[in-house]
């Protein structure tokens, strides 16, 4: 089997930072749904234009889309061979369901998943520092919240499947980088 990790954190955790440092390291594929929708629509495919009035208004894309696309993308060669980090999906808990029942038919299973859990107020700073100048806390405030109750049914599956691992985001990167080198070698 190979090595197959999903990246959990609400925005301004660190996922992405994270991310570049693992596949300097480990060779797993890094796929994030979001690129993919985005390289999509700039190449106006019919997947695109089938994705582009969810993402215009900022709303997920029907699961029915998602999934298949995120199927068509793990038979490709190089997952195959190299295992997968995914980000920005699953989602939701159905979302979790396809992927565990897709997996098991190629005899593959979830190895890790990494929660990034970073505490309300340092997100929040993070956020303001990098956002847009009308990014006002109380709007930032409310993306965080409505991220959260979208983000926790996920992480729960994952605590059930007793594959999540939680690593401290408040730390400085080289610190975090440390603890997910930890758990990436223990299931490697
Ligand atoms: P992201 O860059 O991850 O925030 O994704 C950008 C947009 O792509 C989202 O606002 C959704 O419209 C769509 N998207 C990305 N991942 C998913 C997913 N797992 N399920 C549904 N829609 C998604």
């Amino acid at each position: 089997m190979t090595t197959n990790v999903i990246l959990l954190g609400l925005p301004g955790a660190g996922k992405g930072t994270q991310a570049e440092k693992i596949v300097a390291d480990y060779p797993m594929v890094h796929i994030s749904t979001g690129d993919i929708f985005r390289a999509n629509l700039k190449d106006q495919t019919a997947l695109g234009e089938k994705a582009r009035q969810y993402m215009d208004a900022g709303n997920l894309v029907p699961d029915e889309i998602t999934n298949a696309m995120v199927a068509d993308r793990l038979t490709q060669a190089d997952v195959v061979a190299n295992g997968f980090m995914l980000d920005g999906y699953p989602r939701n808990q159905d979302q979790a369901k396809f992927l565990d029942e897709f997996l098991s038919e190629q005899n593959q299973a979830v190895s890790a998943a990494l929660y990034f859990e970073v505490a309300d107020d340092v997100l929040v700073d993070r956020l303001l520092k990098r956002g847009r100048a009308d990014d006002t806390k109380d709007v930032i405030e409310h993306r965080i919240e409505v991220n959260k109750e979208a983000n926790m049914p996920v992480v729960d599956y994952y605590r059930q499947a007793d594959v999540l691992h939680t690593i401290n985001g408040d730390n400085d990167l080289d610190v975090i980088y440390g603890e997910v080198k930890q758990v990436l070698d223990q299931v490697n």
